[in-house]
């Protein structure tokens, strides 16, 4: 049927495509694209060829509306090149246009490396902030990152390896020396989750920046931490002490 459906591909094993994504793909009339030769690789995997179009929200206040005249009477497929489309990448002003000149939306959900690097980091989910990247530039980096010292939530940012080591650093500078996770190429080959405090990791990396896509985890401020056998004697001191 005809609209606009936003279909989530892998983060790295294309075995992770769902097949209702596979097939959303393969009858789609048209697949607006971030780049079409990382999209045709998705198709080829599949055996599938459709016809594509570039799409990305800031060049695109010429092409949504016509993109969006066509959803009337055709399937429309938003993809991204990795993982959810939306999600640091393009496509919720397509959405919300799309929506506003009632058109039917509907989603395929799938991977994100942002829920995916949470449910590896071991730290708590109950709730999370998402921060996407944060501004490169140092100044802008650590308003960003102070805005957010308060918030009780574990914190997840996408980061590149050659900026890792000084964004843990910021981090560690604002928030206090907090229990982090690096994730590193997720369902790839060389899948990596490294644990640590904000000062070790950001040592670590400081000095040998790794390659491929990472995903930096940080836990809320003062997570309670379990109880030691010291707190427990003195709480059953206490209490002892309050029935005497
Ligand atoms: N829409 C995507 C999603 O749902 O995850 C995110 C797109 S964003 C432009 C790309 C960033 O996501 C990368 O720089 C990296 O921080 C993170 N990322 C994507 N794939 C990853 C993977 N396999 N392992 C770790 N991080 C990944």
């Amino acid at each position: 049927p005809p609209g606009l459906y936003i279909v989530a591909t892998p983060i790295g094993n294309l075995s992770d495509l769902s097949p209702r994504a596979a097939s959303v793909l393969a009858e789609a009339d048209l697949i607006a694209v971030e780049d079409s030769r990382v999209t045709a690789k998705l198709l080829a995997h599949i055996g599938v060829k459709r016809p594509m179009t570039a799409y990305h929200d800031h060049v695109a206040e010429h092409v949504r509306p016509q993109l969006i005249a066509q959803m009337a009477d055709r399937a429309i497929a938003l993809v991204s090149d990795a993982g959810t489309p939306l999600i640091s990448d393009p496509g919720y002003k397509l959405v919300r246009d799309a929506r506003a000149a009632g058109i039917d939306v509907t989603t395929i959900p799938g991977p994100s490396a942002a829920v995916a690097a949470l449910t590896l980091a071991g730290l708590p989910t109950d709730r999370f902030l998402f921060l996407g990247f944060l501004p490169p530039k140092a100044g802008a980096r650590k308003a960003a990152i102070l805005e957010v010292a308060q918030v009780r939530a574990t914190l997840i940012l996408y980061e590149s390896g050659p900026r890792l080591g000084a964004t843990l650093s910021a981090l560690c500078d604002m928030l206090g020396d907090r229990e982090a996770a690096v994730v590193r190429e997720i369902t790839k080959r060389f899948e990596e989750t490294v644990t640590g405090s904000l000062e070790g990791l950001a040592e670590r990396y400081r000095e040998s920046p790794p390659k491929g896509e990472i995903v930096i985890v940080v836990a809320p401020p003062g997570a309670p931490e379990a109880a030691g056998e010291e707190q427990i004697d003195e709480a059953l001191r206490q209490a002892m002490a309050r029935l005497s």
